[in-house]
């Protein structure tokens, strides 16, 4: 672990507050941790991860990053940021087709980004890689979503944040609620809850695509390629609110953001967050959280996914 090295790149610690309306109305204590804070350009989640990848690009010299991701991908857009910040060229292999010119595809481009679209992005990112060597570049791949050991140190240190914030505060969470879609966040906070508080808190994943089955074996095993000894048998995913799929959204969920939105200033995203904080309520509805107890939310970014569709329904709803 010595030889791991981390950029400070976010802005963090991210701040923690409760969220009064909604803990008044389930008669609970709900806080949310705001990792959409972390940065604009590079806000939500991802930036913690890239703090360690881009440790590791810097320190050993690679000179070009190929990462990948959905079209809209917050992780895309937060790689092409940080490569642009530090002069590395920059290839993201979007899974998809080319859609309206918006969000995190604009940003992509912005920070000088190739795009390339494919629907097979993991062979494409080595045929890439195996071009660009014999160009004599020297290529580093992310995979998707920064979800690997390295990247996962990044939630480590925002376990961290929050035992520093319960010490300050004198107060105790004993859940903390997440969007999980490639895994690496879930990692990196269900460790330091192993490593730092003797697995203390109950971590709810809430799935964004795929099932509980899958993210217990891929979350397993990047844990255990972070500490061979540390017991998986408490990850806990959710994956009752996928809904119509990944980045697909309908409109009682658009009905539930907006109203969250009136009701505490808060947006959430369609893509990850809004699904993440209807497992929550759902979670706080049916007593599967203890009334009684504090419970923490990480809002873990987004916001650039909105997507034309995405507004031209809540529009819709708007003008009901
Ligand atoms: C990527 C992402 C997540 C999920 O994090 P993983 O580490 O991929 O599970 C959650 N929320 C937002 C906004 C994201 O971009």
């Amino acid at each position: 672990m010595e030889m791991i090295k981390k950029l400070k790149i976010g802005n963090t610690p991210t701040p923690i507050f409760k969220i009064n309306s909604l803990s008044d109305r389930y008669s609970t204590n709900i806080f949310i941790k705001r990792d959409d804070f972390s940065g604009i350009e590079f806000s939500g989640n991802k930036v913690r991860k890239l703090e360690y990848l881009f440790g590791d690009i810097l320190s050993n010299n690679y000179d070009t990053v190929i990462t990948t991701g959905g079209v809209q991908s917050n992780h895309a857009r937060a790689t092409a940021a940080v490569a642009a910040m530090f002069g590395i060229k920059c290839y993201l292999v979007l899974n998809g087709k080319e859609e309206e010119f918006e969000g995190n595809l604009f940003l992509d481009r912005a920070f000088g980004a190739e795009i390339i679209f494919s629907s097979t992005p993991e062979a494409e990112m080595e045929s890439l890689k195996k071009e660009l060597t014999e160009k004599g570049r020297k290529v580093y791949i992310i995979p998707m979503g920064g979800s690997n050991e390295l990247g996962s140190h990044g939630y480590l240190d925002e376990f961290k944040e929050i035992l520093d914030y319960e010490k300050d505060n004198n107060i105790k969470f004993s859940t903390i609620t997440l969007a999980t879609g490639s895994g690496g966040t879930y990692a990196g906070l269900y460790y330091g809850n192993y490593l730092l508080d003797n697995g203390f808190k109950t971590i709810y994943g809430v799935s964004v695509n795929n099932s509980e089955e899958f993210f217990k074996e891929k979350i397993g095993k990047i844990l255990k390629n972070i500490d061979g000894d540390v017991d998986v048998s408490k990850i806990s995913i959710n994956d009752n609110f996928i809904g119509e799929g990944y980045a697909k959204f309908n409109e009682d969920e658009m009905r539930f953001y907006l109203e969250i939105a009136k009701e505490t200033g808060i947006l959430l995203d369609p893509c990850y967050t809004g699904k993440a904080f209807r497992g929550f309520i759902s979670m706080i509805e049916n007593n599967v959280l203890n009334r009684e107890d504090n419970h923490l939310f990480i809002h873990t970014g987004g916001i650039f996914g909105y997507t034309k569709e995405m507004r031209s329904m809540m529009k819709k709803i708007m003008e009901e």
